[in-house]
């Protein structure tokens, strides 16, 4: 029975390779709070360059503005008109919320944007999942 390979969703999240979907992005994890921004050059499985082209991950910034921006919208939202908290409370919370999962959102906007842009071979999956047996 072979292994069952990441989805697209799943490979996003779990900051996976988007070539193999097997091997992280990131050197270490996310709240490690010791280089959190620090990503391979190269996959260690499949050897895919996670830096195509200078300045790659400009798009990535974009996505960030878009992954976190309605989120915190709908926080300060929620707090403010559903829990009754006042505006600077609600910001004050948005604030401490914004600062853990900065990082995350991060990795995240960069492992979309790889993604986008580096296509899945599912023969490496495979491969890998026959080794494993
Ligand atoms: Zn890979």
């Amino acid at each position: 029975m072979s292994k069952r390979a990441n989805s697209w969703l799943a490979s996003v999240i779990n900051l996976k390779c988007p070539h193999c979907r097997t091997a992280d992005l990131f050197e270490k994890s996310t709240f490690s709070f010791s280089e959190p921004f620090e990503m391979h050059k190269r996959c260690t499985t499949c050897n895919t360059n996670f830096f195509p082209e200078p300045g790659f991950y400009y798009g990535a910034m974009f996505l960030s503005y878009i992954v976190f921006s309605f989120p915190c919208l709908f926080f300060v939202m929620f707090l403010h008109w559903i829990l009754g908290f006042g505006i600077v409370a609600s910001m004050a919370m948005l604030i401490v919320v914004a600062g853990i999962g900065f990082i995350y959102v991060f990795r995240v906007s960069r492992s979309i944007w790889i993604h986008m842009n580096v296509d899945y071979d599912q023969s490496i999956g495979d491969e890998l999942a026959r080794k494993q047996v």
